[in-house]
């Protein structure tokens, strides 16, 4: 186990990295950032800040030196953490990361783990798209890399529009999905060191604008039994990786059954565990930091409801700053900010986490902050 004040290492220093930066100093290690941006977030945080691409070979060799090394985006190269393993300990694991990197192995893993996913066929080039894809219609055709945020995604009614779609995609390899019916978007994070240690957030419901996370409502409004599978579900998975970090499960409910489908997975902590930070027992940077030093997870007891409303770019007005006031006037509501130099449309710049007594109260006043907040 990696005790304080052993130095951290990660690649990537956004505001996933900035709040793991914290969560890492608040328990008194030391951390080291990698990230080509010299205003990244979590350099004004860290002990130090390697300011150089990530593929850069010194800069790889500094962090190699930290006791041990994670990522905040699953972007990164798998090879350059394959490569680090050899001499510090990396969670999770460059193979983890490039499963996570691709839709195609994603589902693949989703399916060896004996979970259910949205009928799938994968399309390589405009040759297979054939009859066969028609009983996936209406469907989302998706790029099997490099997705986030509903970006690299088209949705597609008829064969027609899917050649179309996929000659727009430059023919890239693509997943397409049938579109299914959803009565809600759930997400666990789970936090795993082995098969014996592992534990699950609360499961959080995710509404979605313009393809970009808004709220997060926590406890999700859906039955106990239907919340115990959902987490039951996020640790089958990273039992089957065997993974070792912080890994978020993002989920479908689905039909009058309410049947749940699994949709993706990210390789680090998510913005839709963002309310942890203000409502649970622990928080999923911290879990990060449990993992990857070998420690066993904190617990994770919800402490309130309580509903996490993302702020972007959008709401800022043509001159100054939104109306802080507005939520920090609020006892029970949480604003975090991001410190991000500029606000630009879409762009996530912080989030504020609004506690009540019950979901459906904190969900309505996180709405109606939100709108204030646009003045
Ligand atoms: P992010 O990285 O922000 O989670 P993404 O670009 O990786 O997004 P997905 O999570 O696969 O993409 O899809 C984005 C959204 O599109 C989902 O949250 C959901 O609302 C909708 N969606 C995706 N797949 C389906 C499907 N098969 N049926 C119905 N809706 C879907
Ligand atoms: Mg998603």
């Amino acid at each position: 186990m990696i005790q304080p004040p052993a130095m951290l290492g990660i690649l990537g220093g956004g505001q996933l990295g900035a709040m793991f930066t914290v969560a890492a100093k608040t328990m008194g290690y030391r951390v080291t950032v990698l990230d080509p941006d010299s205003l990244a977030p979590a350099a004004a945080f860290a002990d130090v800040h390697l300011c150089a691409k990530f593929d850069d070979a010194s800069a790889l060799l500094t962090l190699a030196q930290c006791a041990a090394v994670t990522t905040e985006f699953e972007n990164v190269n798998a090879d350059a953490m394959r490569q680090l393993a050899e001499n510090t300990r990396v969670s999770p694991s460059g193979d983890c990361v490039a499963i996570a990197q691709d839709r195609e192995q994603e589902k693949a893993w989703i399916h060896k783990a004996g979970l259910p996913t949205a009928p799938y066929c994968v399309i390589r080039s405009a040759e297979d798209i054939q009859e066969c894809c028609a009983d996936l219609l209406p469907g989302i055709l998706k790029t099997a890399t490099l997705g986030y945020d509903g970006k690299g995604q088209v949705r597609v009614d008829t064969l027609m529009e899917l050649r179309t779609a996929f000659a727009s995609l430059q023919g890239v390899r693509c997943v397409l999905e049938k579109m299914l019916d959803l009565r809600a978007e759930i997400s666990v994070v789970v936090a795993r060191l082995n098969h014996q240690q592992s534990a699950c957030f609360p499961p959080s419901e995710n509404q979605h604008e313009n393809g970009i996370l808004a709220y997060s409502v926590v406890p999700a409004r859906l039955s106990e039994t239907l919340q115990r599978q959902a987490k039951q579900l996020a640790t089958r998975l990273a039992d089957e990786l065997d993974y070792v970090g912080v890994l978020a499960v993002e989920m479908f409910v689905v039909g009058d059954e309410a049947q749940l489908v699994v949709n993706e997975m990210a390789p680090r902590p998510h913005n839709s565990g963002h309310y942890t930070l203000a409502a649970c027992a622990s928080d999923q940077f911290q879990q990060q930091v449990r993992m990857m030093c070998g420690l066993p997870p904190a617990t994770t007891d919800l402490l309130s409801p309580c509903c996490m409303a993302n702020i972007l770019g959008d709401v800022w007005p043509d001159k100054g700053e939104p109306n802080w006031l507005a939520v920090l006037e609020q006892p029970q509501t949480h604003l975090h900010l991001y410190g991000k130099k500029t606000a630009r449309h879409g762009r996530k710049m912080g989030h504020f986490t609004v506690l009540a007594d019950d979901a459906d109260t904190a969900w309505q006043q996180a709405v109606l902050l939100h709108k204030k907040l646009a003045g």
